[in-house]
């Protein structure tokens, strides 16, 4: 049998997603197939509507694929029912978005231990604090969002997402309302969980400096995938997206 280890954590084998009626509709995904092995980081890139949020949320099963197989940590999420669906999430992945999605009224460590609270698990004090001191946090855990600057705010975000160790974590334009030191940090961050603890990341931006800190960038245009670059480097990046821009 295939080892973990080797196993994609994301993949998409021949997936189609059609927004809209039959035959008239778009076809917002189209006959794509990607496979992002365990302990890699992707950035996923392309021009605005070419399928990117739809690549993020048919791959982390927020999203129903019209045709195609999804595989998640291992799990065919393709026709999951919406229970198990929800089970798997809540222990294979992790989010992250641009608006950091934190709850105003919940200090940090609160806003770390509110999903799995919400989902009836229990996380620990040490759990909590750990998670905080792992994103350079442990003095900040009383403290509200509105107490954080933007690049703070996101690794409590980036924290919260972590704690339940989920095996793929998504993020959407994680640096997109943070100034460039922020942004440096959260590479740093990201870069050091996949690193470290082999964390999967699939990070969509339309930044090439930030796309250049993954692995690998696929490029999307029209839903299809039409281009991929191992190691980028940002001069790389932008000229391959100015192309599919122009
Ligand atoms: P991107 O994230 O690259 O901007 P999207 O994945 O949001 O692109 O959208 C891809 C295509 O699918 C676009 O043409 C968009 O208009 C269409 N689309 C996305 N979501 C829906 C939806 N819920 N209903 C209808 N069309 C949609």
């Amino acid at each position: 049998m295939e080892s973990a280890h080797h196993r994609a954590a994301v993949e998409l084998r021949h997936v189609t997603r059609l927004y809209g009626a039959k035959h008239t509709g778009v076809a917002a995904l189209d006959d794509v197939s990607l496979s992002c092995p365990a302990g890699s980081w992707t950035a996923i890139m392309g021009p605005s509507g070419s399928g990117k949020s739809t690549l993020l949320q048919c791959a982390a099963g927020l999203d129903q694929v019209t045709s195609g197989r999804v595989m998640l940590a291992g799990h065919d999420i393709t026709a999951a029912p919406d229970s198990a669906l929800t089970e798997l999430r809540r222990r294979t992945v992790g989010f992250v978005f641009q608006s950091f999605n934190l709850i105003g009224s919940l200090t940090a460590e609160q806003n770390v231990a509110f999903p799995a609270k919400l989902a009836g698990v229990r996380v620990s004090k040490s759990d909590i604090r750990e998670a905080l001191a792992g994103v350079g946090l442990d003095g900040r855990a009383g403290h509200r969002p509105r107490e954080l600057s933007g690049g703070q705010q996101q690794r409590v975000a980036i924290a919260r997402a972590m704690i339940a160790r989920p095996a793929v974590l998504f993020a959407d334009e994680p640096t997109g309302a943070l100034d460039s030191a922020s942004t440096k940090l959260v590479l740093e961050l990201l870069r050091a969980m996949v690193r470290t603890v082999g964390q999967t990341i699939v990070m969509v931006t339309h930044d090439p400096a930030v796309a250049a800190s993954a692995d690998t960038v696929v490029f999307l245009a029209d839903g299809r995938i039409v281009d991929r670059v191992d190691r980028p480097a940002i001069h790389e990046v932008a000229g391959r997206l100015a192309r599919l821009e122009s």
